[in-house]
């Protein structure tokens, strides 16, 4: 079995349309396989009924943006009821805040003397989520830097023209929502936060006392040194692990859909607690 619990498509920042990142994870020897788009879950559907035709097992899921200590932190809520009306209510409210935040940005990489930036990063997102990711997208086709990550340094992080800083919700907030849809709230990518083991630890307290049940210790930015520190912060606070690839695109993706290095052995795998 191979699991990759961290996946985006077109209803959010990925490449793929939801159908078509199921027939990728499929092809790639993925059996299990959770669709985590920010801040929504209309790509869902579509996924699952691909998902039946290929007989891979979908997890419907989320990627909720929150503010912690003034820091963006992700929490992936698995195995989601995705017509929980408190959940969709609180996403609801980040989508809005999506859209503020993109035109936002697009005022003030103009006033940079760069124009046209939300109507673009509108039109790439489509019917998804606005993200840095598409405006990203758009600054590179304008030729502003070599690559989408570059762009991401020199226009899109928190200094930057492009910049928007956003209170997201309430780390405490999403993983009430989570768990009012059934869902198990797993703290996602711990490493790419630059927290020290301090204030680490002092999130993972506030995590778990929320109802926090899981802390993503394989992700796909992680390096094994980073997977090791992880596994031992998920020994240290009692919770469960688990394993995502962030798969974005072909282009900008840190790991291939479902290849990731395995669970260090005496961790209980998150998926211990919905094949119970
Ligand atoms: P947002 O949630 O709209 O602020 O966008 C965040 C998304 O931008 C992340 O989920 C990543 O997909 C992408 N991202 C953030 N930082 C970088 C970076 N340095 N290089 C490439 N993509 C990035
Ligand atoms: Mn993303
Ligand atoms: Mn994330
Ligand atoms: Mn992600």
């Amino acid at each position: 079995m191979t699991y990759d619990l961290h996946t985006h498509s077109t209803a959010s920042d990925g490449a793929y349309a939801p159908a078509e990142l199921v027939r990728q994870a499929h092809a790639a020897g993925v059996t299990h396989l959770a669709l985590t788009d920010h801040d929504c879950t209309h790509g869902v559907a579509e996924a699952q009924a691909e998902a039946a035709q290929c007989g891979l097992k979908l997890i419907p899921a989320v990627e909720i943006s929150t503010t912690w200590h003034g820091k963006s932190v992700h929490i992936v809520g698995l195995a989601i009821d995705p017509d929980c009306p408190e959940l969709q209510q609180g996403l609801g409210r980040l989508q809005t805040q999506r859209l503020a935040r993109a035109e936002e940005m697009g005022h003030n990489l103009a006033k940079n003397g760069i124009e046209g930036g939300f109507e673009a990063a509108r039109s790439l997102a489509g019917l998804g989520m606005i993200t840095r990711t598409h405006f990203a997208q758009y600054l590179a086709s304008l030729g502003l830097a070599g690559s989408v990550r570059q762009v991401f340094e020199r226009y899109l992080v928190q200094g930057k023209p492009g910049y928007v800083h956003t209170e997201w919700a309430d780390m405490k907030e999403a993983v009430g929502w989570i768990k009012t849809a059934g869902g198990v709230a797993v703290l996602a990518h711990p490493q790419r936060y630059k927290l020290t083991a301090s204030w680490l630890g002092r999130l993972l307290i506030e995590f778990k006392a929320a109802g926090g049940e899981a802390l993503e210790v394989v992700a796909g930015t992680a390096s094994l040194g980073d997977i090791q520190s992880s596994a031992s912060a998920a020994r240290r606070h009692g919770l469960l692990a688990s394993v995502g690839s962030d798969f974005h695109s072909p282009e900008n993706c840190w790991l291939k859909l479902g290849r990731l290095p395995e669970l260090p052995k005496d961790l209980s795998p998150v998926w211990s607690v919905w094949n119970e």
